[in-house]
């Protein structure tokens, strides 16, 4: 940036120095004159009174004797010898005689400067003795006749000191000028040159890379101010570089491995992802994503502490690193998952030997501490192009993550320490689901839910005994199972808000129906979510107090492998719900792995036989026969699902299970349909017919 001329601190230097010269060379300059003005005027003072002195006598005489041409005479020799002026006055005040000589044209300035330091000045006659006609007075005694007065020629005296004074003026202004022009000059060496250099080299700074780039120090200037100046702005410079370093280190890897963060892997794979959309040739250029997650990770952290599974996960980020080439990329993407992204690997076969090499790499980890680890863990691969299917596909590096991540989760699936590759089908798939993931969100908000109501009746007389209440959901134009749907809502944790909301409606429907026509208990299916809320039990109270439905007639139906997974957690709130009167059944009963220990201690109503088990009746009964029969020595009833014929029917009621549901005795009907149902089971106080 160019300063103009006018605004530069050299001019501006320029000009103070010169000013301040000038005002101290004044000041100096108005001293020494006035001290030799005053000198002068002491010396010319003395002239006049040596030359008063000489003529007194005469002069005396002359105006004793009141002789003018005597006064004259004594006069014109003395003008004559000093320049000016002179005169006799008589005692009386006349003027005896007067001479003076012209003095040469002044200057105004001369004028002005005689005026100042001259004065004309009478001088006092000596007191003579009396003349002879007036003897009268005492011999001796001495009386002013007259008076000389003398002045000298003052611009003849002040000539040679104006003289001096105006060339030492012009020498003075010629002299402050120099000097400040030299000062300037030396300033404008010393600091304004160095400081616009400074200013260039400080312009000439990348703001994006304003690192590596340190300032010079202009020469001669090293220990001076200038020096320190540019030293401290290096050395602040430096400052911020290793901060700035930090930051990026700190914004693109893990704190805990050092690994790349999932930031710097999505940078790398956009990256890798146009190297190899590049160099399309044949077998060269595929990028491999492996997507790795540590099988179990969650119980090495609840068991041996986080501190011990922080420390596993960064052994298994040396192992990681360790099983890939250095030319690849290991970065965590947190918790217990890893990313290695492989670039130019040949084929699939060359991913999936480096899979396995992790997988084992992995399977050496056998110490953490002072702890016994056994490692295993779920890879998902996804190769970028895919194939010949595939050549034109476009992809980004979140996408190809989010495919590695569904082929690890078929990896986990399948049991997991394995590699499983990703395929179109696993793509296609994660995207439904994130599509019901989305709608499901919508419909939450905005409470598009509906329930159906599907009666079970006594075995044994047809009798109507209760509901289950099933959620029901259209997205899209279609109805979507809830089968589908609940685990994405249980995964999202939507299902704690949809459990909220089909608690109120089956309640609010049971109240409803009590009231109008008479007591009918209605089953409301719970996740294991809801279970898993310490406020669970605490909701269902108030629920059922908002209603004001008795708590009989609500029952829960939670699924048997839900319960089992973890009873001692569960049964804290299984037993409060108890204590609210509520019955409990367990769902599905028969497909976990129910300890029968367990079973007795469990707060329960209810075995729901499984679907599946109903299915196989009559020609394999063995386990309809087991449960039934277990129930009976718990005291438990049992209800059989989905019964779907006469025979499964006939079967059930001979085998002394209490109650049965299933497409046999009603579909699940709307609430509408439930409540004529109900309807016409108090008015008729008889078995519910039979549909088909
Ligand atoms: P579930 O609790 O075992 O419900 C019984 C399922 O079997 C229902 O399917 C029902 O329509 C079906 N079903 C009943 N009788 C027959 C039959 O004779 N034959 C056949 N093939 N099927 C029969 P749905 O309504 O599709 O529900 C599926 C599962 O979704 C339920 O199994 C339950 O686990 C879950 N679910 C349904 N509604 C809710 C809900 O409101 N909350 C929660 N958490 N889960 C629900
Ligand atoms: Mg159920
Ligand atoms: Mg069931």
């Amino acid at each position: 940036m160019a300063i103009p001329v006018l605004r530069s601190l050299t001019l501006k230097q320029a000009i103070h120095a010169v000013l301040a010269a000038f005002v101290i060379g004044f000041a100096i300059t108005a001293v020494e004159f006035t001290w030799t003005a005053s000198r002068e005027r002491t010396m010319a003072l003395a002239r006049i009174e040596e030359a008063a002195a000489l003529v007194e006598g005469p002069a005396a005489t002359a105006a004793w004797l009141i002789d003018g041409d005597l006064a004259a005479q004594v006069l014109d020799g003395m003008v004559r010898a000093n320049a000016g002026w002179a005169e006799i006055r008589l005692g009386d005040g006349t003027v005896l005689a007067r001479r003076e000589q012209a003095a040469p044209p002044m200057t105004l300035l001369g004028r002005a400067a005689t005026a100042l330091l001259f004065t004309d000045r009478p001088f006092l006659i000596h007191d003579l003795p009396a003349p002879a006609a007036d003897r009268s007075m005492s011999a001796g005694s001495r009386r002013v006749v007259g008076r000389l007065a003398v002045g000298i020629d003052t611009g003849r005296a002040a000539a040679g000191f104006l003289a001096y004074v105006s060339a030492a003026l012009v020498a003075g202004t010629l002299r402050n000028l120099l000097i400040g022009l030299a000062m300037a000059a030396v300033f404008h060496r010393l600091l304004t040159r160095p400081l616009l250099q400074i200013g260039r080299a400080v312009a000439r700074i990348d703001p994006e890379k304003p690192y590596g780039q340190p300032l010079v120090v202009p020469r001669g200037h090293a220990d001076d101010e200038l020096g320190f100046v540019i030293t401290r702005f290096n050395h602040t410079l430096t400052l911020l570089e290793q901060e700035h370093d930090e930051l990026r280190r700190l914004a693109t890897r893990c704190p805990l491995t050092g690994l790349a963060n999932r930031a710097l892997l999505l940078d790398r794979l956009d990256h890798a992802i146009d190297l190899a959309e590049r160099s399309r040739e044949p077998g060269v250029g595929r990028l491999a994503v492996l997507y790795v997650d540590l099988d179990r990770f969650k119980r090495v952290n609840d068991s041996l502490g986080h501190g011990v599974g922080d420390l596993l996960l960064c052994r298994v980020a040396e192992r990681l690193g360790a099983s890939v080439r250095r030319c690849d990329t290991v970065g965590r993407l947190g918790g217990d998952e890893f990313l290695v992204v492989l670039e130019r690997v040949a084929d699939g076969e060359e991913a999936a030997m480096v899979a396995q090499r992790l997988l084992d790499g992995l399977s050496t980890l056998r110490e953490v501490g002072d702890h016994r680890v056994h490692v295993t863990a779920s890879i998902g691969i996804v190769l970028h192009p895919m194939g010949p299917a595939d050549a034109g596909g476009a992809a980004d590096g979140a996408g190809l993550m989010r495919m590695a991540d569904s082929a690890m989760q078929a990896a986990k699936g399948a049991g997991g320490n394995r590699f499983v590759f990703h395929t179109r089908d696993m793509t296609d798939r994660v995207e439904t689901r994130l599509r019901l993931e989305a709608g499901l969100r919508e419909a939450v908000a905005a409470k598009s839910f509906e329930l159906v109501y599907q009666p079970k009746i006594e075995a044994a007389g047809g009798r109507l005994t209760g509901f289950e209440a099933l959620i029901r959901w259209r997205h899209e134009g279609a109805a979507i199972s809830p089968a589908d749907f609940i685990p994405v809502a249980e995964d999202t944790g939507l299902i704690i808000e949809i459990g909220h909301w089909v608690l109120e409606e089956a309640c609010r429907t049971a109240t409803r129906w009590a009231l109008d026509h008479g007591p009918v208990p209605v089953a409301v299916n719970v996740s294991a979510r809801q279970l898993a809320d310490p406020g669970f039990a605490r909701l269902v109270e108030q629920v059922l107090q908002r209603h004001g439905t008795p708590p009989d007639l609500l029952e829960l139906e939670i699924t048997e492998t839900v319960i089992m997974k973890d009873v001692r957690h569960h049964l804290p709130t299984l037993n409060r719900l108890r204590a609210l009167g509520v019955r409990i059944a367990i769902d599905d009963f028969g497909t976990g792995y129910s300890s029968l220990a367990y079973l007795r201690e469990l707060p329960v109503d209810v075995l729901k036989i499984d679907r599946s088990f109903v299915n196989d009746l009559p020609h394999a009964p063995d386990i309809a026969s087991t449960v039934i029969a277990l129930a009976q020595k718990l005291l438990l009833s049992t209800v059989a699902e989905g019964v779907e014929t006469a025979e499964q029917r006939h079967w059930l009621a001979e085998a002394g299970c209490n109650c049965l549901q299933g497409f046999l005795i009603s579909r699940p009907l709307s609430a509408d349909a439930a409540e004529a149902m109900v309807m016409t089971a108090f008015a008729c106080d008889e078995a519910l017919p039979l549909t088909a």
